[in-house]
């Protein structure tokens, strides 16, 4: 691995720890919501709608960094290839490549 893959990926680790803070919260405030029937204009299928797309945000990111930590962040858990960084740094949490992704129709 190069320096600059090195740099791109510390970013992308940021990247996602970031993300992992920030669904984190999130999720905590839409419980709050969720207890609630009405709050602020939330009707509470939109709350629920949104705990659920939050949960698997979180679960992907978590997903993220855990493969991050054995090393086998990046590859395609389809084909096993290695996905492009250029692509990585627009969906950090992606699990497959270009082509696997669209034939999973995903
Ligand atoms: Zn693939």
């Amino acid at each position: 691995m190069t320096t600059s893959t090195n740099n791109r990926m510390n970013a992308l680790r940021s990247v996602l720890e970031e993300q992992f803070q920030r669904h984190t919260t999130e999720l905590t405030t839409l419980s709050t919501y969720g207890t609630v029937p009405e709050h602020n204009g939330h009707d509470r299928q939109t709350v629920l709608a949104r705990i659920e797309a939050t949960r698997q945000a979180l679960a992907d990111t978590a997903n993220a960094l855990k493969r991050m930590a054995e090393g086998t962040y990046g590859r395609c858990e389809r084909c096993q290839q290695d996905i492009p960084l250029e692509r990585l740094e627009i969906r950090p949490r992606a699990r497959f490549c270009v082509p696997c992704q669209q034939t999973s129709g995903r």
